[in-house]
């Protein structure tokens, strides 16, 4: 069978040359970078490469502002949690609707214990309030958390504009950029953003690793203590190996962040048009021109898409959609609902996201087989 991924939104694949450069921190290097000793010792130089690595691809004015965490929902808990600790219960909190759950779900349990939190809206195509935001910061500074680019439609939020507006109003800013870090060019330091979460499962590094950048100066409480390792700001034996890996694998997207752009999003533009060319009733979720150059999000009218990802999946192609089973019923994303889909639209939502790996022979062979597959579904639907 075919292996067609194009759900690199979920995860991607480890690049070879990433893992290459793991090995060596498995079977020779393998000590614990605090030890005194010089087998533990000698690690140490590796991580503060990797940092300094990461600092390069986003843009951060010192390595030391890198701090590394286990993976991307470690390091939005870090930022939201250590903010709101810092400030206390008086300091409302500010987000939107369409975050991940690693965002929404962090600012919700703070709401349960003392702190205002607003959820700001979008619009139909994805695009944030930014007046709503304004408005609720006229109350005083706040801590503000939204996300860099959408991982179900790949809408790209006006970040430098948001960390603007955050700025002048005396909050802390803080993007979940698990998304956008390695797809499209970030410079913390031209931003004047706050605090950026990424994760290496999402840039062709390991699952198992991510980053929290930590503007120097941020006021933080620290979320998980213990040891000091990370100069005191996330307790735990570093992950020599996974920090090498992420080193690396930000060498490569820094390299050739500005070539995939193009080549990729070729790609995704020619299975766009393929699709709603040969299938009728079809819309594309989310702004088209501010997007992430990989990830396309398609409704098909009329079924749902956990139908067409099985059909997809049997023959041999990974995609997906934002809805979740729960109880038995099928409802849509809470992304797609943000943006007031129409209920049959919603259902319908499927996502395709590529990568540098993804060829034009695999767009061709789904252009080829969607069609078909819609069609097939819509004659058994009941709502057709
Ligand atoms: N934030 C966004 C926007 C994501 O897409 C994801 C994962 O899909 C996460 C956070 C969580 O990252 P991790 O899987 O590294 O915990």
């Amino acid at each position: 069978m075919k292996n067609i991924y194009l759900d690199n939104n979920a995860t991607t694949r480890v690049a070879p040359e990433v893992i290459k450069e793991m090995m060596p921190f498995f079977e020779e290097l393998w000590g614990n970078p605090s030890s005194m000793h010089y087998f533990g010792g000698q690690v140490q130089q590796y991580i503060d490469i990797a940092r300094a690595q990461v600092a390069d691809l986003i843009g951060a004015a010192d390595p030391s502002e890198i701090v590394f965490t286990s993976c991307g929902t470690e390091s939005n808990n870090m930022a939201i949690y250590g903010a709101a600790e810092a400030l206390g219960s008086g300091t409302k909190i500010i987000t939107t609707r369409v975050e991940h759950p690693a965002v929404l779900v962090t600012c919700r349990h703070f709401k349960e214990h003392g702190h205002e939190v607003v959820e700001i809206g979008v619009d139909g195509n994805g695009r944030l309030d930014l007046d709503e935001l304004k408005k609720e910061l006229a109350s005083g500074p706040a801590i503000v958390s939204t996300m860099w680019a959408n991982n179900e439609t790949g809408v790209i939020f006006p970040v430098n504009e948001i960390s603007k507006i955050v700025k002048e109003a005396g909050g802390i800013f803080h993007t979940d950029a698990v998304q956008a870090v390695g797809k499209i060019p970030i410079n913390v330091s031209e931003s004047g953003i706050d605090m950026l979460s990424l994760s290496g499962h999402k840039v062709h590094a390991p699952k198992g690793i991510g980053v929290l950048y930590i503007r120097k100066g941020t006021k933080l409480k620290t979320f998980m203590t213990g040891g000091h390792q990370e100069r005191g700001r996330r307790a735990g034996t570093e992950n020599v190996p996974y920090i090498v890996g992420l080193g690396k694998a930000s060498v490569i997207a820094k390299h050739i962040i500005s070539e995939e752009q193009t080549t990729v999003a070729k790609l995704r533009d020619k299975l766009e048009k393929g699709i709603l060319a040969t299938c009728p009733d079809t819309t594309v979720n989310g702004d088209i021109a501010h997007r992430l150059p990989n990830t396309t999000n398609i409704s098909f009218q009329y079924i749902e898409g956990e139908s067409i990802l099985y059909h997809l999946s049997d023959l041999g192609i990974a995609a997906s959609s934002g809805s979740a089973c729960t109880s038995g019923s099928l409802e849509p994303s809470h992304v797609i609902r943000a943006m007031g889909v129409p209920f049959t639209a919603a259902h319908g939502s499927t996502r395709f996201s590529l990568s540098r790996y993804t060829t034009e022979e695999e767009i061709d062979f789904v252009i080829e087989n969607m069609p078909i597959i819609v069609n097939r579904l819509r004659e058994m639907s009941p709502f057709v």
